[in-house]
Formats: C-alpha cells, structure tokens, sequence
C-alpha cells in the first residue's frame, strides 16, 4: 500500500499553488532575489516518521525560525534565571524588528522578536567563551536539532550586515542598558550568521518534530536540551512566535509556532508532530503567506490545535467487574489508554463509589500503555488506601508500567501479570 499522507500533502500544496499574493522579504536584497514560486510542506512525526511534498530539500535561511532554538541553548546552557533576568516572555504585540525594550529594565519583552534574539545569542554558550566559540556553539547546537551538519550562506549574511542598521540600533540600546555586556556590533553578526544558516523544510520539521518529542531528535536519538526547556520554548513559540499576529494563530491554528523572512515556516505539536512548510512570499507581519495558510488547512483538517479537547477521560475504566463468587471472589478494575490527573481522578471515583465488599482487588494495567507522574501516585495512593480498608490489593501488571510499586505508609501490594494469579495467590494464603 502506498501512504495516503504525502497524496494529501500534494493535495493541499496544489490547492494554495495559484496564490501568489504577498512578496519576499525586501530589506535584505538577497532574500529578494529568491524564487517566489517555491512551496513545500514536510511532516515528521515523533518517532522518525517524514513524509514532504514540493519543494522539501531545496535550501533556504533559517532567519527568525533560528530563535526559539538559541533560546532553548541559552536555557540549557545557562539556566532559566540568567536568561529570565535578561528577556522576559511578555507577548509585544508588535513587528519583529520594533525597537521596544520595557521600561526601567531595558529587558526586551521576549526571545522571538529582534531586540530578544540578539540579547538570547549573546547567552548561548557557557559564559567566557568568545564571539566565534559561541557562534560554533550555536552551530552545533542548532545542528544537533536538525541531526546534519548546517552550513551558513555567506552572501546572504554579509547582505543582511550591510543592512543591518536596525539591529545594530537595537544592540546598540540593549548594550546601553547593560542587557549586552560585549561590543553589540559583533553580538549582530553572531547572530546574522545565526539566521543565515541553510535549512530545507525537511531539516526544519525534524527540528520542529524535536520540541515535539521533549528534545529528543526523533532522527538521530539524540537528547538536545532538557525537558523543561522545551516547555519554555513552545509556550514562549505559542505566545510570541508570529508577532502581531500571534493572537490570531493562536486561535485559527493553535500550532506553537515560528517563522522567518526567508519563507519558512515550523509548527510543533507537542507528542505529535513537527510541521514545515517553505514558501517565500510574506504577508505584512513578515509571515510566509502561503505557509499560514497551509498551517490553517493543517490544521483543521488534521484537529492538530492544541486546545482541541481529547477524548473524555471516562474511557480510562474500562471494565469493572468480579470474578468467582462468595468467598473466592475478586474485584477487578480493567484500566486502559494514557493516564493523566484526570484518567485517575476517574479511577479514584470508580472505586469510591464501588465501595468493593470483596477481600481482593485488583487493579488490571494490561491495557494501559501510558501512565505520568501524578496518575502513578494517585493510583498507588489508591492501594494503599484499600490496604488500610483491609483489602488485599494486586496490580495487573504484566509490561511493569509502574515499576517497584511503592504504596507508602500501611499500603501493601502484589504485582502479577494475569489475573489467573491474583485467584492462585489470594487461595494460597488461605483466603479462598
Ligand atoms: N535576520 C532577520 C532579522 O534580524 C530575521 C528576521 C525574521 O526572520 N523575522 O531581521
């Protein structure tokens, strides 16, 4: 058989070839001579999986979509509180390139406008190194993210430095500010090579699809920044990655996202997806035309926005029933899907209003392929609970997705891996 997802790729791709409304980024004369015409989408899934149509390998700057990524090196590199205290995370409501700074801290507002990402590179790295150890730090990191060596295009680069007045106006009022503490020119230049870096939109969904897998590249196996990091940077991605016209995507796309005057596009959906899309005709906020749009049909087609309500926890129980009669009987509770706060809330509340009156219970994890943190307490909380109510408790739990179940205080429980031993062990022990 053959996939039907890159037919539908192609699909939607045709559907928005004809648009040719918008036009490439002017203010740095090489991005203007860039074929208008190109378009291509990649999708990369979490686990490796890439489909593409269009133009998916032909290379392009990454500009903008280069900031989330040295704001997560940043991060990792020198903590959250370093960084916090040099840009905030307030969305601006304004262009890219707005010489905005809040007032009294002189702190740009956050790391996806200029004033942001000039400040987050000169903290990428760990603190000493110099202007070329630094920019080679966030090569490889940046790298690391896409799994292949990137290279920078230097034409596009020294155009955008002959140009480059606004963000040396900027450098030059955050060094005021004691926000950059080095020579501002050279922080610009780091970072305009930074942004000159050649991706395809394939390189670009795999860097995507590595936010989406909690910093793991999905391709290469790679860890490139903790977990706690990516929640930084897509909620930052989600507040502030399109500008001033983040509110707008928040609602119609809901995809944290970022993009870059050279006509790419990312999306990542957390414990899903990376998206790509590369077209280089802009809009007035400096946002790939075709490449919102393609995000908006995604979007809907494929319920990626991520306030879509899942599916209602209710399904987490999915049976409850008692095995044997009079004395040899048993409860069980079969559970199943991903279990979160809510999954266990339910599962609380199920064997609350059971009140079970049989001596053992069991709860069966055999078709539950998930289980977080909080899930995993509450369910323990939940054994120990009946432990102290005089049950003999079983956990069902043939693949160890709780491993070395501990109740705590007064719990006590037996891990099995059928049901067939929780009759076994319960009649050994004189209880049948
Ligand atoms: N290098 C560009 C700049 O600093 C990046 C802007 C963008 O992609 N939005 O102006």
């Amino acid at each position: 058989m053959r996939s039907p997802i890159p037919d539908y790729l192609a699909e939607v791709l045709a559907d928005f070839a004809s648009d040719t409304s918008g036009a490439p980024a002017g203010y740095i004369p090489e991005l203007a001579t860039a074929d208008p015409e190109r378009l291509g989408a990649v999708f990369a899934m979490v686990d490796g999986a890439v489909y593409g149509a269009g133009d998916v390998d032909i290379e392009f700057t990454i500009q903008s979509i280069s900031k989330p990524f040295t704001y997560a090196l940043a991060l990792a590199d020198r903590g959250f509180d370093t960084v916090l205290a040099k840009v905030g995370v307030e969305p601006s409501g304004e262009a890219f390139n707005e010489i905005s700074l809040e007032g009294g801290s002189g702190r740009p507002l956050n790391p996806m406008i200029n004033a942001g990402a000039i400040t987050t590179h000169s903290l990428a790295g760990a603190e000493g190194m110099d202007a070329a150890q630094r920019l080679d730090h966030v090569v490889s990191g940046l790298s690391a993210f896409a799994g292949r060596r990137l290279s920078i295009d230097e034409s596009v680069c020294s155009s955008e430095m002959e140009h480059a007045h606004r963000n040396l106006a900027i450098a030059h009022m955050l060094r005021s500010y004691n926000i950059l503490t080095e020579d501002p020119a050279a922080v610009v230049e780091g970072y305009t090579r930074q942004c000159s870096l050649l991706v395809t939109a394939r390189d670009l969904a795999v860097m995507a699809a590595t936010l989406a897998n909690h910093g793991v590249n999905p391709l290469s196996g790679e860890r490139v920044v903790p977990e706690p990091v990516v929640r930084q940077v897509l909620s930052v991605m989600s507040t502030c990655g399109m500008y001033d016209a983040a509110g707008d995507w928040a609602t119609q796309v809901g995809i944290p996202a970022k993009s870059g005057v050279a006509g790419g596009l990312i999306g990542a959906l957390p414990g899903q997806i990376g998206i790509a899309t590369f077209s280089p005709r802009l809009d007035a906020h400096g946002n790939s035309v075709r490449g919102v749009s393609l995000f908006g049909r995604f979007s809907s087609d494929m319920g990626l926005h991520v306030m879509e309500v899942p599916a209602a926890a209710r399904s987490v129980v999915r049976s409850n029933y008692v095995v044997g009669a009079g004395p040899n009987a048993i409860r069980v509770l079969e559970l199943q899907g991903g279990i979160r706060f809510a999954g266990a809330e339910r599962v609380v509340r199920e064997v609350m209003d059971t009140a079970p009156t049989e001596a053992p219970v069991a709860l069966d994890l055999t078709m539950v392929y998930s289980i977080d943190d909080v899930a995993r307490r509450m369910l323990l909380e939940i054994v120990r609970r009946l432990t102290l109510d005089g049950h003999d408790v079983y956990l069902i739990d043939p693949e160890f997705i709780i491993p070395d179940p501990d109740p705590g205080d007064g719990g006590r429980v037996s891990v099995v891996s059928s049901l067939g031993q929780v009759g076994s062990d319960a009649a050994r022990r004189g209880r049948g």
